[in-house]
């Protein structure tokens, strides 16, 4: 797969997904409606149907279906939502945050614009993985930043807060510029927390707050069967050094060193990179289930032209690594 169509691939996972998670409570897909006090699971009250309990018939037989259902409508559906991210960490890494999540997509298109307007990912600084291009031409990013910077929060203000009130009371408040409390409140909250933590906090969250990361991160970490980036040591002694690899790496992760880094979130960017760099047949990254990292041996550490050891948890200098892998 070439370079476009493995990014077009994530952006339109990530569209999809953005969609997804917008029009879930209108479509009645998923949500809380407040006002009946019940879960709305696609268009469907979910209940446990144990309003009368045992009132109706106290007999050993109605207790244990009482006990299922109990357990089927109330404990299970937690037990899957519980489940799902440490699954998928355990299988795809954290291939969730890079391809799916909306916030994630959210920080992207403000990395984007923060590069065109400053030349740098933060606002708060450089990066060592900045892409290291000097801004130009800012004004039509400035005011796509502008407009993003105000309707995204208040857009994501309103889909989030109709998981909680029925979308079109929010609606018919909206057009009336007339709102209650609750909606007042979801549509502020959400925004301002979407705001700072799209114009300032970033991929910090990812790493460090993210309860979904962590999990992936963990579970991820610690399976030998979790999706990752592979180096591929045997292609190495083709690499120009262009970092192509680590300047497409928002997550700040230097994709040769051949040890697992938690924080890479298998977007993919720096096996596009590469291949850019290189072409598709040299080109030194794929996505692998190797449970360390790529060098299978020692013999292999060797660049074809160079005695010295390779060593990838350090910078390329002198055109060669060092170290072997654990
Ligand atoms: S190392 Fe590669 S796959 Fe991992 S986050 Fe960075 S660019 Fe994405
Ligand atoms: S993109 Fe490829 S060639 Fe460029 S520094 Fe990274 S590994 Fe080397």
């Amino acid at each position: 797969m070439n370079r476009n169509w493995l990014h077009i691939l994530r952006r339109t996972t990530q569209i999809f997904f953005i969609l997804l998670i917008i029009l879930a409570p209108a479509l009645d897909i998923l949500r809380i409606d407040t006002d009946t006090r019940s879960l709305i699971v696609f268009g469907h009250e979910w209940s446990i149907g144990l309003k009368e309990g045992f009132s109706v018939d106290p007999s050993l037989e109605n207790a244990s279906h009482v006990a299922w259902r109990f357990f089927l409508k109330a404990l299970l559906p937690w037990i899957i939502v519980l489940s799902v991210f440490p699954i998928l960490g355990a299988l795809t890494g954290r291939f969730f945050c890079g391809w799916f999540c909306p916030e994630g997509a959210l920080f992207e298109l403000f990395d984007f614009l923060t590069v065109k307007i400053f030349g740098r990912r933060s606002l708060l600084g450089k990066k060592p993985n900045d892409p290291g291009i000097s801004a130009q031409n800012r004004a039509p990013y400035v005011i796509l930043a502008l407009l993003c910077m105000i309707a995204i929060p208040f857009l994501m203000g309103v889909a989030l807060t109709g998981y909680f009130v029925n979308p079109r009371t929010i609606w018919g408040q909206i057009m009336n510029w007339e709102f209650t409390f609750g909606v007042k409140t979801g549509i502020i909250g959400v925004s301002i927390y979407i705001f700072i933590s799209a114009m300032i906090v970033r991929h910090t969250l990812c790493k460090y707050v993210c309860g979904a990361g962590l999990m992936q991160m963990l579970f991820g970490w610690a399976s030998p069967l979790s999706v990752r980036i592979k180096t591929d040591p045997a292609k190495l002694a083709a690499c120009t050094d262009c970092k192509g690899c680590e300047k497409v790496c928002f997550m700040n992760v230097k994709p040769r060193l051949l040890r697992k880094d938690i924080n890479c979130v298998n977007c993919g960017e720096c096996i596009s990179a590469c291949k850019k760099e290189l072409g598709e047949e040299k080109a030194i990254f794929s996505f692998s289930q190797t449970r360390h990292c790529g060098l299978p041996g020692k013999e292999i550490t060797k660049r074809p032209d160079d005695d010295s050891s390779l060593d990838l948890n350090k910078p390329m200098r002198n055109g060669h690594y060092e170290k072997t892998c654990s």
